[in-house]
């Protein structure tokens, strides 16, 4: 079984010809060559497939496999669920009909053959093209989850090759965005709000509050927003919740979850700290 499992994974990485998925289909479908159409709705239950290590030949580090589909005839698609541990990755491969990661949690890393590392996070969609040799696997201090999607040719869906090298693996990562931002291209937002009146006071806000902390992986700038609205709505500081309900809108917050958070925490932070968010978030909102 270990061996099946694993020549398995060898044959289509993330999309394996898993066992108990096309039993699942054959006992629905009663029968391999149904039309397609009269073949009925199929639920494959949650917990229902186990999960899987990466095989260390073609994995570093820690990588749990949870196979989420292998599609029936005519379709040709797979998709399983990858978590890689902190430092875990792929070794190099490619796909002959090209790959689409979905990023679900955490912080990652993708790389083509030649080109640059590239940081990707949850929410990113990410393209493989067919045939280049690339990698894909967790930061070295976060743990990151995706799901996969191949498609097989011939049966196909990738070719292994060597493993990604600690020295290729801590090349410097290039961060998600667009180009690095130019210091001078847009005022920065405290010189512009007080940099008349406390130019220092602009500079320390600009240079250590809206600095590279905000960049750091190990919080996406999302839950960053999330954490500082939230303390700032229990601190009943409705001039700072302005500009960071603005903020958290840009970063990915939406404004049901905004309302929300304003919702939970009147239990935590009291009654009229959340009715001034509220007040403040209704104002926010109605600027767009
Ligand atoms: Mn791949």
């Amino acid at each position: 079984m270990k061996l099946l499992v694993a020549s398995a994974i060898t044959l289509s990485l993330f999309a394996l010809t898993f066992a108990q998925t096309n039993q699942a289909g054959a006992a629905s479908s009663s029968g391999a060559a149904q039309a397609p159409g009269s073949q009925s709705i199929r639920i494959v239950r949650g917990g229902s497939r186990p999960s899987l290590q990466g095989p260390t030949e073609h994995f570093t580090g820690s990588v749990r496999v949870d196979p989420l589909f292998q599609a029936s005839a005519p379709a040709h698609a797979a998709g399983s669920l990858i978590t890689f541990e902190p430092g875990a990755r792929t070794a190099w491969h490619t796909h002959p009909l090209g790959q689409i990661l979905i990023v679900t949690a955490g912080v990652g890393c993708v790389q083509r053959w030649g080109d640059p590392v590239e940081e990707i996070r949850q929410g990113d969609v990410v393209w493989i093209p067919p045939g280049q040799k690339h990698w894909h696997g967790a930061a070295p201090n976060s743990s990151m989850a995706h799901i996969a999607i191949v498609e097989q040719l011939d049966g196909k869906s990738v070719d292994w090759m060597e493993k990604v090298s600690d020295v290729q693996y801590g090349a410097p990562v290039r961060a998600q965005g667009p180009a690095t931002p130019q210091p001078s291209a847009q005022p920065r937002p405290s010189a512009k709000a007080i940099g008349d009146l406390a130019p220092k006071l602009a500079e320390l806000t600009d240079d250590v509050l809206y600095a590279d902390v905000w960049e750091r992986p190990q919080l996406s700038k999302r839950d960053r927003s999330l954490v500082t609205v939230a303390a700032l709505i229990a601190m009943n500081r409705p001039d700072q919740l302005r500009s960071h309900l603005v903020k958290a809108r840009e970063n990915g917050v939406t404004q049901e979850e905004l309302i929300e958070t304003i919702t939970h925490l009147a239990f935590y932070a009291g009654w009229p700290n959340a009715v001034t968010a509220i007040a403040v978030a209704r104002e926010v909102f109605q600027q767009k």
